[in-house]
C-alpha cells in the first residue's frame, strides 16, 4: 500500500519533475532568492487553505496563530520554513511534490524546448518554478508534513534532487509544513538574518500572514486595500500587482483604481489596468488568477471572473467584501446581487479611468489600446449599457492616421468638414488592404477621412454601432452611399449614344452573371478603377461573411453587387463592344474580365487559371 504511512520508501520523479529539477540545479539565474518567495507563497496559500476548509469541516485540526516561521542554523548550514497551514498526507505528497501539477512549469518546459536550454534562466525568472526551485541553492531539501485532516500521520519527503526521493514517516505533531534547505556551498550568504530579511521585503512584504525569523515579523503584512488609497504608493502597488499577476519584477500596471465602498454594500477593491498582457494569461483558463474574490480579509478565490464582464477579463485585482457569506461558492457568485453591485462599480470606475487615460495619457493609452482594444471592444455589442461610454474609448486608424496613430470617433466627427454628415468605414483584413481599395477612390479625391477598421471584432461593432453623437456610420462596401459633390467639378456630359451603350452593358452582364452578382449598376465612388463590388445594405457584408465562415458559422453568402465606373475607358470601351457584337466570344470573355477586376479590387482572385491566361493574352499586344 502506497499510502501506508509507517513505510519507508525510495521513487522517482516523472520524468517532468527530472527536467524541471536538473534545470534548477544546473541553472545560471542570478535572482536565485526567488526560491524563498515561491516556499512562503507555497507556506501562505496553506494557511489559507486550512482557514477556508475550517469555515465548513469543523473537525480540521489547527494549532496556535497562523505564521509563517524562517530559521537558519549556521553550523548546520540549513534554511527553513515552516507554516502551520493544511499540510500534506503522505498521498497528497506524492501527488503534489513528485509530479507535475503546476501549468507554470509545464508552460516553462514548453517554452525551454522551443528556446533552448541558453534561454534557462530568463525563463525561471519569468515564470517561477514553485517549490522545486529550492534546488537552486539547496543540494538536499526535506520537507517535514502532517494534515490538518483528522487521522493524518506525519511523513517526511527527502531528496537531493537527481531523480529520486525518499518517503519515511515523521514525527511532526502540530499539523503544517516544513520545507529544510541543505544549503549549496555558494549559497552560504543565505544563512544571513539581514539577507533573509532583504529577500522576505522584496518579494513578500504584502502576503498577509506573519513572517517571522527569530519571532520578528519581517514583513508589512497588511491588505494594501484595506487602507487610504492617498496612502498607498505607486511603489506598494507596483509590487503589489507583481505579486498579483507574476512575471519579471520589471512589471508595472498602467494604472489603477482603489474603491472603497460602504453603501448599498460594503466592499473595497483595487483594480490594475495592465501596461501589456498580464503574465498569467498565458496560463490556461483555469490556472490564471485573473481578479481575486475575498471575503473579510480571507482569501476565497481566484479568477473570480464574475466580478468583471468579460471585455474587461485583462483587468487584474482583488475585491474584498464584508457582506459576502465566508462560504460562498462560485455557483452563488454567478446570480448574487451584491457581485453584481461591485460588477458595476468596478465597470464604472475603470471606464472612467480608461477616459481619463485616453485624454489626459494619449500614449499609455495608445499602447494599452493596441494591447487590449480589440478585447474592449466586445463591450461594445456585449454591453448595451456601457456602448456609447465604450464606443467613446475606441481608437480607430483613418486614412489620415500615420501608422501608430489612431483616432477616436469624437475626433473623427469633430474633423468632418462641412457637408460630411456620416462618418465613413471600411473593414478589411490590414491597413494596407484598406487604402488600396478601389472603394476608397472618391473619398480620398473629395479629402473625407474614412475610418479603416481592420480587426474582426469591429465587424460586430458596427453591427450594433450604427450610430455615434447623431452621425450614421456608413459601410463604403455598401450599396447606396451619397458623397457630397466634388467642389468645382461639373459631371462630364455624356453623350445619349454612350448612355445607351452603358445601358445595354448593364443588362447584358445582369444577364451572364445573373448567378453570382444580385445586380450591376454604375457607380458615382469609383475614381481610377473600372469596377468594384459592394453588399446590399441589409446583407452582412462580405468580411463577416468570410469571419463566421472562419468559425465554423453556417453562413449562405449574399451575392454582391458589381458597380462599374461610367467614366472608365475599359468599361466604355466593353459597353461599345458589347452594342458592337455581343455575340463574340472575346465580348463575353471582356465581361468575365470586369468582374474578375472587380474581385482583384478586393484581394481576391475568382478564376486563377482562366484569368491569367486571359490577361496574358491580352498583354502580349502590348509588348510586340
Ligand atoms: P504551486 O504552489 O504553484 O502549486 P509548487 O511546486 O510550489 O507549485 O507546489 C506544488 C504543490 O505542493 C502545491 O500546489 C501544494 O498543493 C503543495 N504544497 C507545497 N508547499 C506546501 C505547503 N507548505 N503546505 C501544503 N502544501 C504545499
Amino acid at each position: 500500500m502506497t499510502d501506508d504511512p509507517g513505510r519507508a520508501e525510495e521513487r522517482a520523479f516523472t520524468a517532468e519533475v527530472q527536467q524541471i529539477l536538473h534545470l534548477m540545479i544546473h541553472s545560471l539565474y542570478s535572482r536565485r532568492e526567488v526560491f524563498l518567495r515561491e516556499l512562503i507563497s507555497n507556506a501562505s496559500d496553506a494557511l489559507d487553505t486550512v482557514r477556508f476548509l475550517s469555515l465548513t469541516q469543523t473537525d480540521l485540526r489547527t494549532e496556535g496563530e497562523p505564521a509563517i516561521d524562517i530559521a537558519i542554523d549556521a553550523e548546520a548550514g540549513t534554511l527553513s520554513v515552516s507554516d502551520n497551514g493544511i499540510g500534506m498526507t503522505r498521498a497528497e505528497v506524492v501527488d503534489n511534490i513528485g509530479t507535475i501539477a503546476r501549468s507554470g512549469s509545464a508552460a516553462l518546459l514548453r517554452r525551454l524546448r522551443e528556446e533552448g536550454e541558453k534561454s534557462a534562466p530568463e525563463l525561471i525568472g519569468q515564470f517561477g518554478v514553485g517549490f522545486y526551485s529550492s534546488f537552486m541553492v539547496a543540494d538536499r531539501v526535506e520537507l517535514e508534513t502532517l494534515s490538518a485532516r483528522p487521522g493524518a500521520e506525519p511523513v517526511v519527503w527527502s531528496s537531493d534532487g537527481t531523480g529520486r526521493y525518499t518517503l519515511r514517516p515523521g514525527g511532526r505533531r502540530v499539523p503544517g509544513t516544513t520545507v529544510t534547505l541543505h544549503l549549496k556551498q555558494d549559497a552560504r550568504d543565505l544563512l544571513n538574518e539581514a539577507r533573509i530579511e532583504q529577500v522576505v521585503r522584496e518579494y513578500s512584504n504584502y502576503v498577509k500572514w506573519p513572517i517571522r525569523l527569530k519571532g520578528r515579523q519581517l514583513n508589512q503584512g497588511t491588505a494594501l486595500w484595506t487602507r487610504r488609497p492617498q496612502e498607498v504608493s505607486d511603489e506598494e502597488h507596483r509590487r503589489f500587482y507583481q505579486e498579483l499577476v507574476g512575471g519579471t519584477p520589471d512589471e508595472e500596471p498602467l494604472s489603477r483604481v482603489h474603491l472603497q465602498m460602504d453603501a448599498p454594500y460594503q466592499f473595497q477593491a483595487i483594480v490594475y489596468i495592465p501596461r501589456r498582457p498580464p503574465f498569467d494569461m498565458l496560463f490556461d483558463q483555469v490556472r490564471r488568477r485573473g481578479m481575486q474574490l475575498y471575503v473579510k480579509r480571507v482569501f476565497i478565490l481566484d479568477h473570480a471572473e464574475e466580478l468583471l464582464p468579460p471585455y474587461l477579463r485583462f483587468l487584474r485585482g482583488v475585491v474584498d467584501s464584508d457582506d459576502l457569506p465566508l462560504n460562498v461558492s462560485r455557483e452563488v457568485l454567478q446570480k448574487n446581487p451584491i457581485i453584481s453591485t461591485i460588477q458595476r462599480q468596478l465597470v464604472k470606475k475603470t471606464l472612467e479611468e480608461l477616459g481619463r487615460l485616453k485624454n489626459e495619457k494619449r500614449e499609455d493609452y495608445i499602447l494599452f489600446w493596441q494591447q487590449f482594444g480589440v478585447i474592449l471592444k466586445e463591450g461594445i455589442f456585449l454591453d448595451a449599457s456601457q456602448r456609447e461610454r465604450l464606443a467613446e474609448l475606441a481608437l480607430f486608424q483613418s486614412l489620415r492616421t500615420p501608422p501608430g496613430q489612431f483616432l477616436s470617433l469624437s475626433e473623427y466627427v469633430a474633423a468632418m468638414p462641412e457637408g460630411q454628415k456620416e462618418i465613413y468605414y471600411l473593414t478589411g483584413p490590414s491597413r494596407e488592404a484598406l487604402v488600396n481599395s478601389p472603394l476608397v477612390e472618391a473619398l480620398v479625391r473629395r479629402g473625407l477621412d474614412v475610418l479603416l477598421l481592420v480587426d474582426p471584432v469591429d465587424e460586430f461593432v458596427v453591427q450594433v454601432l450604427t450610430e455615434f453623437s447623431g452621425r450614421k456610420l456608413r459601410s463604403l462596401a455598401k450599396e447606396g452611399l451619397e458623397l457630397p459633390p466634388l467642389a468645382g467639378e461639373t459631371p462630364t456630359p455624356s453623350s445619349t449614344e454612350a448612355d445607351k451603350e452603358l445601358a445595354g452593358l448593364l443588362a447584358y452582364l445582369r444577364l451572364r452573371f445573373q448567378d453570382h452578382i444580385q445586380e450591376v449598376r454604375l457607380s458615382q465612388r469609383l475614381e481610377q478603377s473600372p469596377c468594384c463590388l459592394v453588399s446590399a445594405e441589409g446583407d452582412l457584408g462580405r468580411r463577416m461573411e468570410e469571419i463566421l465562415a472562419r468559425a465554423n458559422r453556417k453562413v449562405i453568402p449574399a451575392r454582391p453587387i458589381l458597380e462599374l465606373n461610367p467614366n472608365s475607358g475599359l468599361v466604355r470601351g466593353v459597353a461599345r463592344r458589347v452594342a458592337e457584337c455581343p455575340k463574340e466570344e472575346t465580348t463575353g470573355e471582356l465581361c468575365d474580365l470586369l468582374l474578375d477586376l472587380a474581385y482583384l479590387g478586393e484581394g481576391q482572385v475568382r478564376r486563377p487559371g482562366p484569368l491569367l491566361a486571359q490577361l496574358a493574352r491580352l498583354l502580349e499586344p502590348a509588348v510586340r
